[in-house]
């Protein structure tokens, strides 16, 4: 189903959510299946991981798009896992769940970088409403998607498989660019146009300089990865890694 961004775009994401995977990391085998089940009766996809170093584990095979996280969990505590997840990703959004219902608590859980701390027992109507609202937020215009590439507009940061990677400012608007225009080819002349300005008036080939530093950062191939040279005319940005093709 191919959605058309209307004013009814919220409305739909909210009511069919394509794509979108939870991950639980609770140790409460109970609450595990309580949770899984209302979510995916509701169309969400779920992932189960019943202690903390699963959680972290899943967290970086799964990529969800949010994470319902206890609190007390064995092998590793949920701050902690809360605390290793922001070092790598600052954006996707982690729910608390927790029977520690302190002021101290919260705050240290809030600090740690948690959008959102739900105190057991929960209804699930309430905590549905709420992994609504952060998946709202979340599925705004801030965030891009190309293969394993992320990137936050608003912050302007790019992430690799979750990692962060630093690109300059000229990096990240290609990037952006060609993640905007994805399945296009993008010629030099109108890269240089939109990313360097109108007056610029160096030769094009400057852009596959900053091609080359952007795709080493990303670690994609310029014949076989996400972003493509398309001899003659520019590059395009795909999706697929292309591994299989030739
Ligand atoms: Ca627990």
């Amino acid at each position: 189903m191919v959605f058309e961004k209307s004013d009814n775009f919220e409305a739909l994401i909210t009511c069919f959510h394509p794509d979108m995977k939870i991950l639980i990391v609770e140790d409460e085998q109970g609450i595990c299946r309580f949770l899984s089940e209302g979510l995916q009766e509701e169309g969400y996809e779920t992932v189960i991981a019943n202690d903390g170093a699963k959680g972290l584990e899943a967290f970086f095979e799964q990529k969800p798009d949010l994470v319902l996280l206890d609190w007390m969990l064995p092998t590793i505590d949920g701050i902690e896992v809360l605390k290793r997840i922001r070092d790598a990703d600052r954006v996707t959004p982690v729910l608390f769940l927790t029977a520690k219902d302190t002021v101290a608590n919260a705050v240290e859980g809030l600090r740690t970088g948690a959008n959102d701390y739900i105190k057991k027992p929960f209804s699930f109507d309430e905590l549905l409403e709420r992994i609504k609202v952060h998946f709202r937020n979340h599925t705004d215009d801030d965030n891009r998607f190309l293969g394993n590439v992320r990137i936050n507009v608003s912050s302007r940061q790019a992430f690799v498989d979750g990692q962060e990677v630093k690109l300059t400012m000229r990096e990240f608007d290609l990037l952006l660019y060609l993640i905007d225009h994805k399945g296009t080819v993008c010629t030099r002349d109108e890269i240089i146009r939109h990313v360097w300005g109108i007056k610029f008036q160096y030769d094009t080939g400057v852009i596959d300089v900053f091609m080359n530093s952007l795709r080493k950062k990303l670690m994609t191939d310029r014949d076989k990865g996400i972003i493509r040279t398309v001899r003659g005319v520019g590059f395009i940005a795909t999706e697929t890694d292309g591994k299989d093709e030739r």
